[in-house]
């Protein structure tokens, strides 16, 4: 029997990078437009506290099993910045691609242009029973943005063993080695194990 697991995001790509990954195991999954669920204040400090505080409140919203993520890009010249700030700090710096200027200001002539993406996935199962997954792309940043493909700061992201940006790199091939696939990807394998037990009472 399919079963319904509801990802509490509006962003289209997500919704389908989730659905070609777990719907060979039976799932169905829905999005935040199709549950009309309230967005909800990225208020926490860690891309685990956000991604909990959104399925905790999706979960709260329709009483049934909610996932929701959290992600960035985390420089490690700069402490880890801008990390769970990603989106705000781009808007802050003038958005795409006025921030990459910024950023290359920020590391001026350091050497050190490691970077990678993190992507957490929290899956509600209750409002206390929150589990978490963990994905993370590693790579560096390049000098200049190159490249159309993608979104936010994949025109500046080198992922290790390639020679080019994300902007360069088809989706199908990203969605392979990315963060976001990662975290799934270990979402795919608790379910596996565990989704009988979790939605057989659910659905
Ligand atoms: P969110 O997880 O959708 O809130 O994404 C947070 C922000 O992190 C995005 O707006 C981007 O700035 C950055 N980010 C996360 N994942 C990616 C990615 O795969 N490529 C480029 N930027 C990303």
């Amino acid at each position: 029997m399919q079963k319904v697991i509801v990802l509490a995001t509006h962003n289209p790509h997500k919704l389908q990078e989730a659905r070609a990954i777990l719907s060979p195991i039976g799932f169905e999954v829905l999005g935040g437009n199709d549950c009309h669920l309230p967005d909800v204040e990225e208020t926490g400090l860690t891309f685990e506290d956000n991604a909990k505080l959104k399925a905790v409140a999706g979960f709260k919203a329709l009483g049934k099993p909610v996932m929701a993520d959290d992600s960035g890009i985390c420089i490690e010249a700069l402490d880890g910045m801008p990390g769970v700030y990603s989106a705000r700090y781009a808007t802050k710096h003038g958005g795409y691609p006025a921030v990459f200027d910024v950023l290359n200001k920020e590391l001026g002539d350091n050497p050190n242009r490691n970077a990678h993406y993190t992507c957490v996935i929290a899956l509600a199962v209750s409002e206390t029973e929150v589990y978490t997954f963990t994905g993370n792309m590693y790579g560096t940043l390049a000098h200049f943005p190159s490249g159309t493909g993608g979104f936010g700061y994949d025109p500046i992201f080198i992922p290790e063993g390639m020679e080019t940006t994300l902007g360069h790199i088809p989706a199908e091939i990203k969605n392979k080695i990315s963060h976001r696939s990662k975290a799934l990807k270990q979402v795919y394998d608790f379910l596996k194990t565990h989704g009988e037990n979790i939605f057989g009472e659910n659905q």
